[in-house]
C-alpha cells in the first residue's frame, strides 16, 4: 500500500505529533496515516529515538532524579499512545487508530445532503475528527475553513484543485483555501477529516444544515 502513497506527513507535523503537541483529531489522523504508511512509520521511529536521545544526553547534566523521572515518564505515557491504538485491529476499511476512536463499533453516518455522509468520531474536549461517505463522483459541499484540515482518504479517492488523493494520502489545507473535493467515479470515497475550526460552508443549504450536524 505505502507505494502508492505520494502525500505524506510533513516533518514539522510529526514532531509536534512526537512531542504529543498535537491536538487530538489531529493527532488521529497522523496516528491513521502512520499505519498505513511504511515511510512514516519510520519517520516517526526517527524523531522517537532523536527525543529518546536529547533526554539520554540530558542524563550526563546534573539533572535531579526527580526531574529526570518525570521527563523519562513524560515520555515513555506519550509514546505508549502508539501501541495501545496499534493494538486495536483494522476492520474493513478503517485501520486500527480509527476503530480505537470509534470503540470499537462501526461508524454511524447522518446524511449531509447530496448523498454525503459524515460520522463525528468525538474526540472529548478537544474537539472531534470525522469520517466522509462521499459517492463515487460526487463533491464535497464547497467550504473553507478557520484553521488546518487534514483530510486522510481511506477508500477510493478524491481530487480537488490542489491535486489528487488516493488511499493513504493526506490533504492538508489551510485556512486560505477553499475546495470542492469530489470523488473520483468508479468507488465511493471515504475519508478521515480533522479540523481546528468549524468548517464555514458556503453554499445556503449546507450552512443552515451546519448547527445540526454540528460541523
Ligand atoms: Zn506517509
Amino acid at each position: 500500500m505505502s507505494e502508492q502513497i505520494s502525500h505524506h506527513i510533513p516533518d514539522a507535523l510529526m514532531a509536534s505529533y512526537v512531542a504529543g503537541s498535537l491536538p487530538k483529531p489531529f493527532a488521529l489522523v497522523v496516528a491513521t496515516h502512520v499505519s498505513m504508511c511504511d515511510e512514516c512509520r519510520a519517520n516517526l521511529l526517527a524523531h522517537e529515538a532523536a527525543g529518546g536521545a536529547v533526554l539520554e544526553t540530558m542524563g550526563e547534566e546534573p539533572l535531579s532524579g526527580d526531574l529526570r523521572s518525570r521527563v523519562m515518564g513524560a515520555l515513555d505515557e506519550q509514546i505508549d499512545v502508539t501501541p495501545d491504538v496499534a493494538e486495536t485491529p483494522r476492520k474493513g476499511v478503517y485501520p486500527g487508530p480509527v476503530m480505537a476512536a470509534l470503540k470499537g463499533s462501526d461508524p454511524k453516518w447522518k446524511k449531509l445532503g447530496g448523498g454525503v455522509r459524515q460520522c463525528i468520531v468525538d474526540m472529548g474536549l478537544e474537539g472531534s475528527a470525522r469520517l466522509l461517505h462521499i459517492p463515487a463522483g460526487r463533491p464535497v459541499p464547497e467550504h473553507s475553513h478557520g484553521g488546518l484540515e487534514l483530510t486522510l482518504v481511506l477508500q477510493g479517492a478524491f481530487s480537488d484543485a490542489t491535486g489528487r488523493f488516493d488511499v493513504g494520502d493526506v490533504e492538508i489545507a489551510d485556512a486560505d483555501l477553499e475546495h470542492v473535493p469530489t470523488a473520483d467515479e468508479g468507488q465511493d470515497c471515504i475519508c478521515l477529516a480533522a479540523t481546528d475550526a468549524p468548517l464555514r460552508f458556503r453554499s445556503f443549504v449546507p450552512r443552515i444544515l451546519q448547527p445540526l450536524f454540528a460541523i
